[in-house]
């Protein structure tokens, strides 16, 4: 059984029961998963986690589900690797790659989607649906496709080739907005108040960003059991990075781990940087932006966890890091051509900010350092592949030698 007590505000504290709802009646502020640690710390241990299922399911005493109930499509559970390469190349010699652009739907997405889908269904919902920047879309097609349950996606129409056909092949309605995320949102918004929907990034919001702490846990069990000293995560809304740190003080005040020390850092893309814009100006009032980057996966100018993010950013001694539109592009190369890992724009972003925080002397030579790379660099070939070429030759010993002596391209 999963020992959810209640949602609360994390606004004004008052608490609400559990049902699909995300917002406070009195001050609007987000609603958020109360749990019963006193239960959770009697039956959670190390061994049992090590002894549970291969996937983010093995946390699942952390988790608003029950673990009978999952709508699974084996999420989770991904490489934590040490990449001396790119270490050498940044001028670190602890540095440690998550690498998230593994999953099911080839983004970090699926940790959210399989509570939030799990969720919906308790709940007693037959549709699953979402507003989305892409990724989204792909991963609750998917969930709904498994559980059986019909979806409707939500996008802005001008996304990549590879996140509108890695949606669609699971066959939910796909429906391509004119207009930017933060618009089709907005119209998320009011179509949820007519439809019986569970919009997993709206009505189902509190328990969806939960799964984001699995993202804590898995990194602290293969560093065998501990916190790293910084994190790189990117932000959209900004709900990761506050969830990662809410599970990794979560494992250390059940005694998983020992105290936590972790700097959070939160980077963001030039052209959509409303979170850094505020920590730039030192305060906790994000402004929202009209969003223009390459890194559509966080094109969200108005972000709903923005002042969380940044409390996040505070309380964790962290920063906020921006990564320039000019640097995505060969920072996706240098991560591909380092250490083998093909991201999207979001790692683009997350390993320029890496960068920058290295050379500005907030991430020390031997500090231990986790990057979260977050999707997959096959859904946004367009990004590099005017910059990627193969040698191109006619199926002959002399032509092979002659193209490669001319250094000739497709
Ligand atoms: C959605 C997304 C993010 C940002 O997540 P938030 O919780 O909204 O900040 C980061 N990386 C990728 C690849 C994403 O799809
Ligand atoms: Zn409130």
């Amino acid at each position: 059984m999963s020992s959810i007590s209640a949602l609360i505000c994390r606004s004004c504290g008052r608490e609400y029961p559990v049902e699909p709802i995300n917002a406070c009646d009195y001050c609007f502020g987000p609603l958020e998963v109360a749990y019963n640690y006193e239960a959770i710390s009697k039956v959670i241990s190390r061994k049992k986690i090590e002894s549970g299922p291969y996937s983010m399911l093995r946390y699942h005493d952390l988790l608003p589900i029950d673990l009978e109930n999952a709508v699974e499509i084996n999420a989770g559970f991904t490489p934590l690797m040490k990449c001396s390469n790119l270490g050498k190349a940044l001028g670190l010699e602890n540095l440690y790659i998550k690498n998230d652009s593994v999953n099911p739907t080839f983004s970090f997405k699926d940790r959210v989607v399989t509570v939030a889908a799990t969720k919906a269904r308790e709940f007693g919902f037959d549709t699953l649906a979402c507003a989305s920047t892409g990724n989204l879309a792909c991963s609750v097609a998917a969930h709904a496709a498994r559980a059986g349950m019909k979806a409707f996606v939500f996008i802005p129409a001008d996304l990549e080739r590879g996140k509108v056909v890695g949606a669609a092949v699971y066959n939910p309605t796909l429906i391509a907005v004119d207009g930017s995320y933060d618009e089709v949102n907005r119209l998320c918004s009011e179509i949820g108040d007519n439809y019986p929907w569970a919009f997993v990034n709206i009505n189902i919001r509190p328990f969806y960003a939960e799964g984001s702490k699995t993202l804590a846990y898995e990194v602290a069990e293969q560093l065998g059991w501990k916190a790293p000293d910084h994190t790189v995560v990117p932000a959209a809304s900004g709900s990761m990075s506050t969830k990662i740190w809410k599970g990794l003080k979560e494992f250390s005040n059940l005694g998983l781990i020992g105290k936590v020390n972790t700097r959070m850092h939160v980077a963001q893309p030039e052209g959509c940087s409303p979170i850094i814009e505020a920590y730039d100006s030192k305060t906790l009032q994000v402004k929202p932006v009209k969003a223009n980057t390459i890194a559509k996966s966080l094109a969200i100018g108005n972000p709903t966890d923005g002042i969380y993010a940044l409390k996040t950013i505070q309380e964790s001694k962290g920063s906020a890091v921006v990564a320039m539109e000019s640097e995505i592009a060969d920072s996706i190369k240098l991560l591909a051509e380092t250490e083998g890992i093909f991201t999207e724009t979001a790692g683009g972003v997350v390993i320029s900010g890496l960068k920058r925080l290295v050379n500005e002397g907030k991430i020390k030579r031997d500090e231990l350092t986790v990057a979260y790379i977050t999707g997959n660099g096959l859904k946004t070939i367009e990004a590099v592949e005017d910059a990627v070429k193969p040698v191109f030759t006619k199926p002959n010993l002399e032509a092979f030698e002659e193209s490669m002596h001319a250094g000739a391209t497709l």
